[in-house]
């Protein structure tokens, strides 16, 4: 059995609208979907709806930025109610957060020498209200400025890098208690892919997200490298968790892998899917 219990549509920095998303897992071969678009639930019921009618799982989601430190940390929330209104309340200031930043970043691309950067986003993105650095990414992209994705966050948008602007997302506590509120799973999404020194370091997020009342962490993840997922499953074991598990999709791409095809599950793990 194919789940994906991470995916994002055009509602936030995915390529494709929420029932695409849908009938492309249905083509791959999955029976249990989450969508998890950043900081909105909105695709969540058109994706449901498809979902239904396609004759798959669908589990809707969303992923939350929160602040921990001074990182910026994903948690995905699992089968949250898409009309829950504190969610939704807290969505919308998030997107008045993200307008805000898109500004100031574009301000920092001009002092690059980088002028009109924004007005190309929303050119080339004029549906999407929810504006991600993955959109500034395409965006120079575009322009040639960079090769792909990866060098536009190493060489402008990443963590400290001269075009970083920092927002006041939730705190990490916060973000779990909303999800739960809203009747979701949090699970801490690609734990890996922050920024740490040591195992040791990033260990003791997980610990906080325990404390703050954390209860899945993907284990295996397309946003992570698979030769991770065995300290992914001790935590797991040591914090008694749940296995989550999720491609990350945003858009067909070589670099990344399709809905469903990240690395499955190892055996015997608790998994977030018997708590549904
Ligand atoms: P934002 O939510 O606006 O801060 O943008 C972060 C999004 O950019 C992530 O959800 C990813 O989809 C995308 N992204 C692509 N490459 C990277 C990277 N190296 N570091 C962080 N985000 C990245
Ligand atoms: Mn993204
Ligand atoms: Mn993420
Ligand atoms: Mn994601």
């Amino acid at each position: 059995m194919k789940i994906d219990l991470h995916t994002h549509s055009w509602e936030s920095d995915g390529d494709f609208a929420p029932e695409k998303v849908v009938d492309l897992a249905v083509e791959c071969g999955v029976s249990v979907l989450a969508l998890t678009d950043h900081d909105t639930l909105q695709g969540n019921l058109a994706a449901r709806k498809e979902a239904v009618s396609r004759g798959i799982r669908f589990i809707p989601g969303i992923e939350l930025s929160c602040n921990w430190g001074k990182l910026c940390i994903h948690i995905t929330g699992l089968k949250v109610d898409p009309e829950d209104k504190t969610l939704n309340a807290i969505c919308e200031k998030t997107l008045k957060l993200r307008e805000e930043r898109a500004v100031e970043i574009d301000r920092r691309f001009q002092k690059l020498g980088i002028a009109g950067i924004l007005d190309l986003v929303k050119q080339m993105f004029p549906e999407v209200e929810n504006i991600s650095r993955a959109h500034f990414a395409r965006a120079l992209i575009e322009r040639a400025i960079v090769k792909n994705e990866q060098q536009a966050f190493d060489r402008y948008l990443g963590t400290n890098a001269p075009a970083y602007v920092p927002a006041a997302w939730v705190e990490l506590p916060e973000a779990v208690k909303l999800i739960k509120a809203a009747g979701g799973i949090p699970v801490l999404a690609h734990p890996m892919r922050y920024k740490f020194r040591t195992d040791l370091a990033r260990e003791a997020l997980v610990q906080d997200f325990v404390e703050a009342g954390g209860i899945g962490l993907e284990v295996t993840s397309g946003s992570q490298s698979p030769h991770y997922s065995a300290l992914c499953e001790q935590w797991v074991r040591r914090y008694g968790l749940y296995a989550s598990t999720g491609s990350d999709f945003h858009r067909i791409s070589k670099e990344r892998p399709m809905i469903g095809a990240q690395t499955p599950l190892p055996e015997g793990l608790p998994c977030v899917l018997e708590l549904f």
